[in-house]
C-alpha cells in the first residue's frame, strides 16, 4: 500500500520534530536515519589567532619533549622525574585549560588537544599524567565548582606543585560506576560529611593535593527512607582519616604514572567541599569523562602517528628477499590501514572537541564513539607496527613493546570498550525505541510487538515508522570528487534508520533488547563507522577545497598525516564493514556463540 504525498509529508514533519531539539546530537540523529550536516560541515578550524597560539604551545612542548622527556627511562624507573614535572610547569602545561581569571591560559578543547597529541606521540605516561590533571582533575572544578571553590582551589594548580586526581573506582565499582560503596554521612551539626570507603586504581591518587571523590550521601524518599545518591567531594590528603594504602602500584604500561589505592576512615569533609549539586556526583563524573574521552582521541592520534612513522621508516630500511619490506603488499596493507585510521581518528577528535567548544548540549555518544574507535584502532596499528618490525620490536631497547603495554589500558580505562559499545547502541536506539514504544502503548495497549502492530493496521511495519519514508539524507560535500562517497554514506545512514525497527521487531520485547549485547555490538560498530565516516568526509571536503587549479591536490601544509588518499581509503573500508555488519544483523552465529560460551562455563 503506497503512502499518499500528504502522508509522506506528515511523516517527514514528525521525524524533523523528533530529531530537531538541541538535545538530539549528530550521532543520535543517525539512529533515525538522519544526517544533521550543519553540525559537522564545514570542518571546524580554529580562528587564526587561536590556531597560532595553540600551534606555538604544541611546538614548545614538542621541542621540550624531544630533548628532555626520556620515555624509556620513565618506563624503566616507573616514575616521571621531578625535573620533567617542573619543566612542564615552565612551559605553562598545567595552566592550559584553567580560565584566565585564575591565572590559566584558558585554552579551549581544540587548542588543548594540539598539545595532548604531542604528549600522546611522545610518551603515554606523561600524556596520562597531564590529562589526569586537566581533563578529570581541574575540569571538574571549572565545570562544577562555585566561584568560591574555583577562587580557592584553581590558582594553586597552575605550576605542577599541586596535582589533581579523580577518585571514582572502588573494589565493587569499576565499570558499574553507580555501585560506589564509599559513604558520606552528614554530621549532626550539618556542617560536614564523614567519609568511609576505599578507592582503587586512582591516577595520581597517592600523590595528589586535591582529589574529587565520589561518595554516597543520604537521599531519603517516602518509599525508600534509606535511599542514597552519589555526590562529589573535594578532598585533600591532610584531612584526618585519609590514608594512602599504595601510592604506586606496579603495573604493565603507562608505568610512569602513579596509580594509587586509598582508604578513608571517619574522614571529615566540610560541606563547602561538595562539588556540584548534592546527589549529582554521577553527572559530574560522566561530564568530566566526556572531556577525558575527547583527549583520548588526541593522545591516541599522536601515538598512532608515531607508530605509523616507525612502521614506514622500518619497512623502507629493512631488506629481506633482496627487497625492502615496504615493497611487500602485506606490509603496504598495514601501512594503509594505519594511515587511514590515523586520519579518521584526527577527524573525529577535532569534531568532538569542536562540539565542546561550540557549547553543544549533546555529545556523549560522539565522545564514547571516539574513545572506542581511537583506542581499538590504535591497538591494531601498534600490533601491525610490531609485526612489521619483526623480532626487533620484541626487545626492550626499542620502543614498540612499551607502546603495546602503554596502549592496552586505553581499551579498559575511562569506560571499558565493551561497556561503551553497549551504551552507544542502547542510548542511540532510545529515541527511536521510545517512539515505537509510544506507538505500541497508544495503539496496542502496551504489548510490544511491532510485527503485530503492522499487521493490526494492515500495513508493513515500516509504514508505522515515519523515518522509513523520508528518503536518503543529503551529505553536503562541495568537492565533486566526493559526491559518490557522500551519496553512499547517505544511503547507509538511511538503511541504518530503517534497519533498527526491524531489529527491535526481531527481538520482540524491550527486556530482550537490553540484554542483546551481540546485537548491540553490531549496532555500535555500524554507528561508529558511520559517525567517523561523516567526520572524515567533512575533513576531506575541507582539504580538497585546497585543490590546485590544475586539478592536482596540493597539501595545505607539510603534515604528512593529512593525507587525502588515506582518508578516502578509510571510507572504502568503513563502508564495507558497515555493509558486512548490516548483513550480520540478520545472518549470524549468535546462538552457537552463546551455546559454546555456556557449555564451557558449565565445565570450567
Ligand atoms: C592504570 C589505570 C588508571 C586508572 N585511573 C583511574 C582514575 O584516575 N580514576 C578512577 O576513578 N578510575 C581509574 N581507573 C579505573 C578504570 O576506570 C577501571 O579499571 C575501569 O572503569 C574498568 O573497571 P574494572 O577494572 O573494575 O573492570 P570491570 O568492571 O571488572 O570489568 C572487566 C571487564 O568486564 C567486561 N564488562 C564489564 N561490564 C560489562 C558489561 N556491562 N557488558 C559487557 N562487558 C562488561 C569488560 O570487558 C571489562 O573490561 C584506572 C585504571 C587503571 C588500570
Amino acid at each position: 500500500m503506497a503512502l499518499t504525498a500528504a502522508q509522506v509529508a506528515e511523516q517527514k514533519k514528525q521525524v524533523e520534530e523528533l530529531i530537531a531539539g538541541s538535545d538530539v546530537g549528530f550521532a543520535k540523529a543517525l539512529f533515525f536515519g538522519k544526517f544533521k550536516g550543519e553540525l559537522l560541515f564545514p570542518y571546524p578550524t580554529l580562528p587564526a589567532e587561536k590556531a597560532v597560539q595553540a600551534e606555538a604551545q604544541a611546538a614548545r612542548v614538542r621541542e621540550y619533549a624531544e630533548r628532555h622527556i626520556d620515555a624509556m627511562k620513565i618506563d624503566r624507573d616507573a616514575r616521571i622525574p621531578d625535573d620533567v614535572i617542573a619543566g612542564l610547569a615552565a612551559l605553562d602545561v598545567y595552566r592550559l585549560t584553567i580560565p584566565a581569571e585564575y591565572g590559566g591560559l584558558g585554552f579551549n578543547q581544540q587548542m588543548y588537544l594540539k598539545t595532548m597529541e604531542v604528549f600522546g606521540g611522545h610518551d603515554s605516561s606523561v600524556a596520562v599524567f597531564v590529562n589526569a590533571h586537566h581533563s578529570i582533575g581541574c575540569r571538574a572544578l571549572v565545570l562544577f565548582g562555585t566561584p568560591e571553590q574555583q577562587a580557592r582551589w584553581l590558582p594553586g594548580l597552575l605550576d605542577g606543585t599541586k596535582l589533581c586526581a579523580f577518585a571514582l573506582t572502588e573494589p565493587e565499582a569499576g565499570s558499574d560506576a553507580g555501585n560506589v560503596q564509599t559513604t558520606a554521612r552528614p554530621t549532626d551539626d550539618g556542617e560536614a560529611y564523614i567519609l568511609d570507603g576505599v578507592k582503587q586504581y586512582i591516577t595520581n591518587g597517592g600523590i595528589a593535593d586535591v582529589l574529587t571523590v565520589m561518595a554516597r550521601t543520604p537521599a531519603p524518599t517516602r518509599d525508600k527512607p534509606d535511599a542514597t545518591k552519589i555526590t562529589a567531594f573535594l578532598v585533600t590528603p591532610d584531612m584526618p582519616g585519609f590514608e594512602v594504602l599504595e601510592a604506586r602500584a606496579e603495573k604493565c604500561g603507562i608505568r610512569g604514572t602513579a596509580t594509587g589505592k586509598l582508604r578513608f576512615t571517619n574522614m571529615r569533609v566540610p560541606k563547602a567541599n561538595i562539588l556540584g549539586p548534592i546527589g549529582k556526583g554521577l553527572k559530574v563524573a560522566l561530564t568530566v569523562l566526556d572531556f577525558g574521552r575527547t583527549t583520548f582521541g588526541a593522545s591516541c592520534t599522536g601515538h598512532a602517528k608515531t607508530a605509523l612513522k616507525a612502521m614506514v621508516e622500518h619497512a623502507k630500511r629493512r631488506v629481506q628477499f633482496q627487497q625492502p619490506l615496504a615493497e611487500f603488499q602485506l606490509v603496504q596493507k598495514k601501512i594503509a590501514f594505519a594511515a587511514a585510521h590515523t586520519f579518521a581518528m584526527e577527524a573525529a577528535t577535532t569534531q568532538c572537541a569542536a562540539f565542546i567548544d561550540r557549547g553543544f548540549e549533546d555529545y556523549m555518544l560522539e565522545t564514547a564513539i571516539l574513545k572506542v574507535f581511537a583506542t581499538e584502532h590504535l591497538w591494531t596499528i601498534i600490533n601491525d607496527a610490531i609485526q612489521v618490525w619483526g623480532g626487533k620490536a620484541y626487545f626492550c631497547d626499542q620502543p614498540l613493546e612499551r607502546w603495546m603495554r602503554d596502549a592496552r589500558i586505553n581499551l579498559i580505562g575511562e569506560g571499558a570498550n565493551d561497556v561503551l559499545k553497549a551504551f552507544v547502541a542502547v542510548v542511540g536506539c532510545r529515541g527511536s525505541g521510545e517512539y515505537l514504544k509510544g506507538l505500541r502503548d497508544d495503539v496496542m495497549g502496551g504489548r510490544w510487538s511491532l510485527r503485530k502492530l503492522g499487521a493490526a493496521i494492515g500495513v508493513g511495519a515500516s509504514l508505522v515508522v515515519p523515518w522509513a519514508t523520508t528518503g536518503t539524507p543529503d551529505v553536503p560535500v562541495h568537492s565533486p570528487d566526493l559526491h559518490d562517497d557522500a551519496h553512499t554514506l547517505g544511503k547507509l545512514i538511511r538503511e541504518f534508520g530503517l534497519k533498527l525497527p526491524h531489529v527491535f521487531m526481531e527481538l520482540k520485547d524491550e527486556a530482550k533488547f537490553v540484554q542483546a549485547q551481540l546485537v548491540h555490538e553490531r549496532i555500535a560498530d555500524i554507528a561508529i563507522d558511520i559517525y567517523v565516516s561523516s567526520c572524515v568526509l567533512s575533513r576531506l571536503d575541507h582539504l580538497m577545497g585546497h585543490a590546485a587549479e590544475n586539478g592536482k591536490l596540493v597539501a595545505k601544509n607539510a603534515d604528512p598525516y593529512e593525507d587525502v588518499a588515506a582518508g578516502r581509503y578509510y571510507l572504502k573500508m568503513a563502508f564495507r564493514r558497515i555493509r558486512d555488519r548490516f548483513a550480520a544483523l540478520d545472518n549470524n552465529d549468535d546462538p552457537s556463540c552463546l551455546a559454546a560460551a555456556q557449555a564451557m562455563m558449565a565445565k570450567v
